[in-house]
């Protein structure tokens, strides 16, 4: 059978099919839909918005349908990036629909909304109108000025009678309905500015419209927001003389302003004779094909500064650059020194933007207004139909992986986007993440160094301190060593200013009942509860679960003999305020920081010395530079070097560097106490000499003798479910599932080791119980063809409904 439509289009459909989708274009839409651009297609008995990709994969004998509508008048993603949208499904096994779900912001999402309006003709032809109810006159009385959706009828009858009264309505042929897309709130914000109407002359005015007139006749055009500031009831004068037919008005597009924060300008700084080298190296290879960089420089040597000149040498050469900065609270140093550098030229792509704010932020960069984007994660789909520059700055941050939905590593997919489009990736970090460390020996980055702090300020001195000569102590601080306690009243004697480090929020990590010795635990997780004094209630940091202290009755012998024993930032707090009363004390983590407000107060306390010691979380390690901190107090380093996964030591490493990098920032020199239960530990002892080489060796050797990453790759399945017992079982099958198929094949997927079912670590959160089972190789290839084909069994498992399985892709977090 012959097709009967002029074209075909290849569609990706938002459910979770790895599938596209051809379909057949009317006549009336042929030539107009392009790639990037949204379209309406019948999907089942569902009508959705679905993405147009090219031409169809199939041929039309006739059976096609054809799409519905198409809303845009341009497309809202490249289609360049159609490549890489495939690649990224294809690498972590996930629906094509769903990747380009994840990468377009919220606000492009179409909704579908139904409209009601009247009809133009009664049915009947001008026979006697039916008697109408009261409800039934306000609705159509509503209507007579025009279409209205069910919320705006909402207004005038409640929306419990509405809806029959609506269907009634139709049925009597006064009302019909239709449905139309709506770009959701994702519309560009539109404001109302004025200009006198050329070539007419106002005649006498009175006096507070003439002076008005004068002000706009002034300006040229100007935003009636903007009169409203400098003149009262501006709005009502500006009404008045629009009515003398003096004024015009018209719409113009305004961006929303991501943070409205003044950010001075600032001036670049001549560049020191390493940080010239640097520069000279990435700008030679500039233009020139995809070319990988690792920069490894200490805190405070001068990288952000680097990428601001590669960044501006890139814009000046008519290339687009994306700026990839970790998810921090707030707005990281890095962002506030591009927008302090280039100023509005830049789009921001952050977590903290509204929806709207997003998508203006979005079409900035896709109508080619700005060659900068600075973001987080991502941001690493920033809509540039060519790249000439990515920086990923700490490349090491595990917030660059997405966990849950489409679980992608933006660093990665930053390597992926640059060979694509033959740029440089200029991955930078103090602490770099084993992976680009090994690459770099593996001659796959070219790597820059940093080896001096800017100004040749010093790095800190560290001092270890044994916590287990502490054990004996009783009382309130007893886990502050006598040398943390010595250097603090020292640092506050010369009026700087310290940070006292624990990496757990709360008043005390194991409230444990002192009758029966059994811990608190959540009843959704099986983890320890936290105990927050200031607010009197226990929390779950996993799902967020609390109660009240008041009740905590011990769950096993139900007595009220619960103590709080561990520690948490709150009770560090307690501890500092009881040593140094005169001391201005401030605690910095997720509890106080929860609100924009409470840690910008914070930032500016530091900032503007008006806090002495601040203790916080890793919240405070990140991203924030505190020039007036010369002693950084580390608690305990012990917290994270225990967790059950292989990452832990490289993850301590790196958080213990980012910590004492926070110390002596400015001009006067810093030190660090770091106290721990495990002085010999080779990577406390690599820490305190600041000697990341000797961690790299050893750490590179411990994962060479166990067969992890970067000398392997992984693969997670995680199974997840309500009931443990089920749960278990339908692990067991996919761990038998994988077995199976490494044993077809004629044995070419032999390679591939699979390990488990286990229990995972953190072995129920929020309800679901967690097993998993991990594959792992050293041929990515063929653990890829591997996974190819598991993917194509999965279904055949026939595990049971409320069993969830996951893939994840080169996973960061095993717990
Ligand atoms: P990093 O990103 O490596 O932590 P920064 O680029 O933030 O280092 O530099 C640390 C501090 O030194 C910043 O306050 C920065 O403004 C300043 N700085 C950087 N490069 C220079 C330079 N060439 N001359 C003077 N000051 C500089
Ligand atoms: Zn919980």
């Amino acid at each position: 059978m012959p097709g009967k439509f002029p074209e075909t289009l290849e569609v990706a459909v938002p459910l979770p099919l790895a599938e596209t989708f051809t379909y057949g274009v009317p006549a009336e839409l042929a030539g107009r839909i392009l790639p990037g651009m949204r379209v309406t297609v019948p999907f089942g008995r569902r009508r959705m918005t679905a993405w147009a990709l090219g031409p169809g994969r199939q041929p039309d004998r006739g059976d096609l349908k054809a799409v519905l509508e198409a809303p845009d008048s341009g497309p809202i993603f490249p289609p360049a990036m159609i490549p890489f949208f495939r690649w990224t499904a294809a690498y972590y096994k996930q629906p094509l629909g769903e990747v380009i779900k994840t990468a377009l912001p919220a606000g492009t999402r179409l909704a579908e909304r139904t409209v009601y309006r009247l009809r133009e003709e009664t049915p009947g032809g001008g026979g006697e109108t039916p008697p109408l109810a009261p409800d039934e006159e306000r609705v159509l009385g509503l209507l007579r000025g025009g279409g209205k959706t069910f919320a705006g009828l909402a207004r005038v009858v409640p929306a419990a009678r509405l809806r029959p009264l609506l269907s009634a309505l139709e049925r009597k042929g006064l009302l019909e309905r239709s449905t139309r897309l709506a770009g959701g709130s994702g519309a560009p914000r539109l404001q109302r500015w004025v200009r006198p109407v050329p070539g007419v002359s106002p005649a006498a005015l009175p006096p507070r419209q003439e002076a008005l007139y004068r002000e706009i006749a002034a300006a040229g055009e100007i935003a009636v927001a903007e009169l409203s500031r400098r003149v009262p009831r501006a709005a009502a004068l500006v009404r008045a003389l629009e009515r003398k037919g003096l004024l015009e008005r018209f719409a113009r597009r305004v961006f929303r302003d991501p943070f409205g924060e003044a950010i001075l300008p600032d001036v670049a700084p001549a560049l020191s004779a390493e940080q010239e080298e640097a520069v000279a190296r990435v700008l030679g290879a500039l233009g020139r094909g995809f070319s990988p960089f690792l920069l490894r420089g200490v805190t405070g040597s001068g990288k952000t500064e680097i990428y601001l000149r590669v960044a501006a040498e890139a814009v000046a050469r008519g290339l687009s650059v994306l700026v990839l900065v970790p998810e921090i609270a707030l707005i990281s140093q890095t962002e506030r020194r591009f927008r302090a550098r280039f100023g509005e030229r830049i789009a921001v792509l952050h977590s903290r933007l509204s929806e709207g704010e997003r998508y203006d932020q979005w079409s900035r960069i896709l109508e080619g207004r700005t060659p900068i984007a600075v973001g987080v994660r991502s941001a690493v789909f920033a809509p540039f139909p060519r790249l000439g520059l990515i920086v990923v700055d700490e490349e090491h941050d595990t917030s660059y992986k997405q966990e849950g939905g489409v679980p992608y590593h933006a660093r990665d997919l930053a390597l992926v986007r640059g060979r694509d489009h033959g740029a440089v990736v200029l991955l930078g970090s103090a602490t770099p993440s084993l992976e680009s460390v090994y690459n770099v020996r593996r001659g796959k980055y070219a790597e820059l160094r940093l080896t001096r702090r800017i100004e040749e300020r010093a790095l800190p001195a560290v001092r270890l301190v044994d916590l287990r000569a502490l054990r004996a102590r009783r009382g309130p601080g007893r886990f502050l060593s006598d040398e943390l306690k010595q250097a603090l009243a020292e640092t506050l004697d010369r009026g700087e200013q310290a940070l006292v480090f624990l990496n757990r929020r709360g008043f005390a990590g194991f409230p444990v009942c002192a009758a029966c010795g059994e811990a608190l635990r959540c009843p959704r997780c099986e983890i320890s509860l936290t105990l927050h004094r200031a607010e009197q209630r226990y929390r779950c940091h996993y799902c967020g679960f609390e109660r009240p202290a008041a009740e905590g009755a011990c769950g096993s012998c139900g007595r009220r003999e619960i103590v709080p024993l561990g520690l948490g930032t709150e009770k560090v707090e307690e501890a500092l305020r009881g040593l140094f009363p005169q001391a201005r004390i401030a605690r910095m983590d997720s509890d106080t920081a929860r609100t924009r407000q409470g840690l910008l107060r914070l930032l500016q306390g530091l900032r503007e010395k008006t806090i002495d010691i601040v203790v916080g979380t890793q919240m405070v390690a990140k991203g924030h530079d505190f020039p007036g901190i010369t002693l950084v107090g580390i608690v305990c380093a012990d917290l994270s070097l225990h967790f059950p996964d292989f990452r832990a030591g490289e993850r301590t490493f790196q958080l213990l560097a980012q910590v004492a990098g926070r110390a002596g920032r400015g001009a006067q020199p810093g030190r660090v106490v770091l106290q721990t239960y495990n002085p010999e530990h080779f990577i406390l002892q690599a820490a305190c000499r600041q000697d990341d080489e000797a961690f790299y060796e050893a750490e590179i050797a411990f994962r060479r003798e166990l067969g992890y990453p970067p000398l392997t790759r992984l693969v997670l399945i995680r199974v997840s479910g309500t009931k443990r017992e089920e749960t278990s079982r339908a692990a067991a099958a996919v761990g038998d599932a994988c077995r199976a198929l490494r044993a077809a094949e004629g044995g070419s997927l032999a390679a591939v080791e699979v390990l488990g079912p286990v229990e995972a670590p953190l072995a129920r959160i929020a309800g679901r119980s967690r097993f998993q089972v991990l594959l792992k190789c050293a041929d990515a290839r063929l653990l890829h063809r591997f996974l190819d084909r598991w993917v194509g069994r999965r279904a055949s498992l026939g595990l049971p409904r409320p069993v969830s399985v996951e893939l994840d892709v080169d996973p960061v977090f095993l717990l």
